[in-house]
């Protein structure tokens, strides 16, 4: 089997949004384990190459932009372009680890009452438990296979230090939120899950589960296809102006003109594509790693039996599981330096953390290794709203690497609003904040990372 990560990296990361340039054209799927797996990639319209006029013109088109697609022409009856610098899927949505839990951002629990008054913070709990069943009635309406794996996420005590935390959690899940997470000792874990080295507790939210992300990703691309959505790949938008009663979105070789705009390229907004979105986003590298698989004798002496996924409870965490084929992906943070991606140290780091988690698994060695960006926002929340000065440009951003269920529940969300319907939750329809300092965004991420070494130890 090829060691992807030896292969020139073709279309892995190949920039920084923050450096300026376009997320390219036309660049094929990463190398990763994925799109090995995936099978052919399903048709699109291809290049944007004649002008139109659209009711809704989607820019990027992951889950973000082929759900709000999808949901906007099946609901709504809107007539839907969407547009796609490389092709569909080629961002997040075609390489993230596919672990789906209830989760919307990066504050910490124990601080959603006061960030957002104890019905603002119920209503965004809910509003991720609603996440998830987009996300399943997405996988019913297509009938799209996408390898469900075993139900219920672990978020896993990788110290015995952190067991309290998730005692903490678990009472505050149920006691604010009403949502039944379980407790788990060591034992419960190595009789149901597997026996390893960092593991000395676990929160188990029961309604977690994992899935093939580029299967997913291709799915929602037939199905907004099927509802009648155009979607076109090797079409970067270059930029948008006003244009009578709505805009005018430019490509290389055509325009659409629309009277919505969404802009749904999350990690992958470049700082150049629009001045209202400047200095808005933090495009930050998180790098995965998928193994051969493992013998009879390794699978026997760590005792991995579920396909459930997993996370550690380390600040920069690890997440990994067992793929239907016996193989394990590791994911966590990548470099902050793109050019450096491809440096052994990255994929050292985790298979370093594979192999103190498990022991009996140091001899696997490595078959795939991607990386692609993640995006946070300021404020450490997706966003899920309109530019000040322009009510018809919309955009969803923001997922800070849990985005898979989001990503997909709030393109529906914003197909609902641009239709008509405003049920957004306060906390995430409103505008983006600017980072202050915004040119040392790439100076502040090493600080917090060399924060997160120190709290990890
Ligand atoms: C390695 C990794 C692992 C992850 N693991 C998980 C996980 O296990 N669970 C989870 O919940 N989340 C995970 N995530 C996060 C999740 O994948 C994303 O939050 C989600 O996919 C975002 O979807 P999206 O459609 O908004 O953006 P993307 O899928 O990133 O799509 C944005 C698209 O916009 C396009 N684009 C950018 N600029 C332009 C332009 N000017 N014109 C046209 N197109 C443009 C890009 O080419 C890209 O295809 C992970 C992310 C990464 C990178």
């Amino acid at each position: 089997m090829p060691d992807a990560g030896s292969r020139p990296p073709t279309g892995r990361v190949s920039y920084d949004p923050l450096k300026g340039r376009g997320p390219g054209e036309g660049l094929p799927l990463p190398d990763s384990y994925w799109a090995a797996t995936a099978g052919p990639q399903p048709d699109d319209d291809g290049v944007f190459d004649q002008d139109r006029e659209a009711d809704v013109v989607i820019i990027g088109g992951g889950y973000t932009g082929l759900s709000c697609a999808y949901h906007l022409s099946r609901n709504h009856g809107a007539d839907v372009v969407v547009l796609e610098a490389n092709v569909p899927g080629w961002g997040c949505s075609g390489r993230n680890g596919g672990n789906i839990r209830p989760g919307i951002g990066r504050v910490p629990l124990r601080d959603w009452r006061r960030r957002w008054g104890v019905d603002g913070a119920k209503a965004l709990f809910d509003e991720q438990l609603s996440a998830l069943g987009t996300v399943r009635s997405l996988i019913e309406d297509g009938g799209i296979d996408c390898d469900l794996q075993d139900t219920g996420l672990l978020r896993v005590a990788h110290r015995p230090a952190s067991i309290g935390g998730l005692a903490e959690d678990h009472k505050l899940l149920d006691e604010a939120f009403g949502y039944g997470a379980e407790l788990l000792d060591a034992g419960d874990i190595e009789k149901h899950y597997f026996r390893s080295d960092e593991a000395f507790a676990a929160l188990r939210f029961p309604d977690g589960f994992a899935v093939h992300p580029l299967k997913l990703a291709q799915g929602v691309l037939r199905l907004a296809r099927g509802a009648g959505v155009s979607v076109h790949r090797a079409s970067p938008v270059t930029g948008w102006r006003s244009d009578g009663s709505g805009y005018a979105v430019m490509t290389p070789r055509a325009l659409v003109r629309a009277k919505h705009v969404v802009v749904a390229t999350n990690g992958y907004t470049g700082d150049s594509l629009h001045p209202a979105l400047r200095a808005r986003t933090l495009p930050v590298l998180s790098n995965v790693i998928v193994t051969r698989p493992m013998t009879a004798d390794e699978k026997g002496e760590t005792d991995f039996r579920s396909t459930a996924p997993v996370a550690d409870t380390r600040h920069a965490l690890f997440y990994y599981r067992r793929l239907p084929d016996d193989r394990i992906m590791m994911g966590g943070r990548g470099p902050i330096d793109e050019r450096t991606v491809d440096h052994p140290r990255w994929k050292e780091r985790l298979l370093g953390a594979l192999r103190n988690k498990f022991p009996p698994l140091s001899g696997l060695t490595i078959d795939y290794y991607w990386a692609g960006w993640v995006c946070l926002p300021f404020d450490a929340v997706p966003h899920v709203h309109h530019l000040d000065e322009h009510p018809n440009v919309w955009f969803s951003l923001g997922y800070c690497g849990t985005g898979v269920a989001p990503a997909l529940h709030f393109g529906s969300l914003l197909a609902d609003r641009i239709g008509g319907d405003a049920r957004i939750p306060a906390a995430l329809g409103r505008p983006m904040p600017e980072f202050p300092l915004a040119a040392f965004r790439r100076l502040g991420q090493r600080v917090m990372f060399a924060w997160y070494r120190f709290r990890d130890g």
